[in-house]
């Protein structure tokens, strides 16, 4: 057995059941076989058994009274996995399927994604099994006072920076901060992203996920000859990062066709007008299957995963995790797809990833691609500490600045260690090699 197996082995016995961070940790510790190749001090120092291991998690419990003044309690969580090149960073995720498993992938997959941000932010991750579809704004707002209670006393902003994630935008984020300001009896702006443009947040925070993957997949398409004019772009999702990549595609002059939400998918092949969406998804919170009555040319169909048979050129699945198996990427290969953006975090299995690449379809991994949140998040933190507000032009420059260097980076690396071409592997490495080496440097 590799080294590498035995590791993976470990992580499945210790946390078992926890498919979704086996997952993570596999992924990442194959495309890191070369690097231990040439650097076996991180085996022999034992490493990589610290890197696959949180710094500390922490459950508990959020108990909450609905509107009908009935108990509800639901689980809250925060995995603070690695802080060997800054504080914690990371969003808080809502939605029913959310357990410690879900937690801490998305906190494994932090730690490099933060690190190619190329800014000083460690990796973590929260949320809670809480479900906020259909529950009022009051019982919102009781419940993040609630899960706020709690976690407050594990985060700070030289400590632990929370955001947002699924199930967490501006709404929650105010509420969580309202709760923190009153329970600390101070003004720490630093303390969560993703607040409010009145009291501490950064213009462009909203557009930055969805704008940072059209800007690192630009990248990647310029460097095999190619660009977003006049290419046909279908997008999972109707969500933040979903709907701004959709803006920023367009802009580029890219025709997206195609949107999804839990329940289904729309599909207008003269391309989505994004007011509509909008509207459906940012005020009226309602399901996108309304936008027909807007746009009877369109079509609706219940189930999110076909919008993976609509032909295409690039694909962004920009809604949650494994939302392409095998026979979704099998479908786009078979219809001619070039290249692949990642807007959720894992939003492939390992083997359709691995599909992709064996047909030569150009993939831009999740840590790389959709790692403009959370570069803006930091910005935001940089503001806060400065006590200033950029423009929106300003923060928009330097996000740009960002997602091109990680595209940088990931191809140098893919490069450096003998697979050039696989942004893949380039992004997992240079990633990696930059927490390892301050890992090393700060001891066990
Ligand atoms: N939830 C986002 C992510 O997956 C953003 C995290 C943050 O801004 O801290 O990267």
């Amino acid at each position: 057995m590799s080294v590498m197996e035995s590791i993976l082995e470990q992580v499945k016995k210790r946390n078992p059941g926890e498919v979704e961070f086996h997952q993570a940790v596999e992924e990442v510790l194959q495309s890191l076989e070369p690097v231990i190749a040439k650097h076996p001090e991180f085996v022999e120092s034992g490493l990589l058994e610290r890197f696959v291991e949180p710094e500390r998690q922490i459950m508990f419990r959020v108990p909450w009274l609905d509107d009908n003044g009935k108990t509800q309690v639901n689980r809250g969580f925060r995995v603070q996995f690695n802080s060997a090149i800054g504080p914690y960073k990371g969003g808080l995720r809502f939605h029913p399927s959310v357990y410690l498993g879900i937690i801490k992938f998305l906190g494994f997959e932090q730690i490099l994604k933060n690190s190619l941000t190329g800014l000083p932010i460690g990796g973590g991750k929260g949320g809670s099994d809480f479900n906020p579809k259909g529950k009022s704004d009051n019982e919102i707002m009781k419940f993040c006072q609630s899960f706020m209670t709690e976690l407050y006393r594990h985060i700070g902003h030289d400590l632990d920076v929370p955001a947002g994630d699924i199930g967490v935008g501006a709404r929650e984020i105010g509420y969580l901060f309202g709760q923190y300001k009153r329970v600390k009896n101070a003004y720490e702006g630093g303390v969560l992203t993703g607040k409010g443009l009145t009291y501490g947040g950064s213009l462009a925070r909203k557009q930055a996920t969805g704008f940072g993957v059209i800007y690192f997949t630009n990248e990647m398409l310029k460097e095999h000859g190619l660009s977003y004019e006049g290419k046909t772009v279908v997008i999972s999702g109707s969500g933040n990062v979903a709907i701004y990549a959709c803006e920023k595609a367009q802009s580029l002059g890219a025709k997206v066709v195609a949107m999804c939400d839990s329940t289904g998918y729309i599909y207008d092949k003269d391309g989505i007008k994004l007011d509509t969406v909008k509207r459906i998804k940012e005020v009226e919170r309602k399901r996108i299957s309304e936008y027909v009555k807007d746009h009877p040319e369109a079509e609706y169909h219940d189930g999110q995963k076909g919008i993976w048979t609509i032909k295409c050129d690039v694909a962004l699945p920009c809604a949650t995790q494994n939302d392409i198996d095998v026979k979704e990427a099998q479908q786009l290969i078979d219809n001619g797809v070039t290249a692949l953006g990642e807007g959720a975090n894992m939003p492939c299995t390992n083997e359709a990833v691995n599909l992709f690449l064996d047909n030569k379809i150009l993939v831009a991994p999740a840590k790389a691609a959709n790692a403009g949140g959370v570069a803006t998040s930091a910005l935001e933190m940089s503001q806060n500490s400065m006590r200033l507000s950029w423009t929106f032009e300003e923060v928009d420059e330097k996000l740009h600045g960002i997602m091109v260097n990680i595209f940088k980076a990931a191809k140098d690396a893919a490069k450096e260690y003998g697979m050039e071409g696989n942004y893949v592997a380039g992004a997992n490495i240079a990633g990696f090699l930059k927490v390892a080496d301050a890992m090393m440097a700060q001891g066990l």
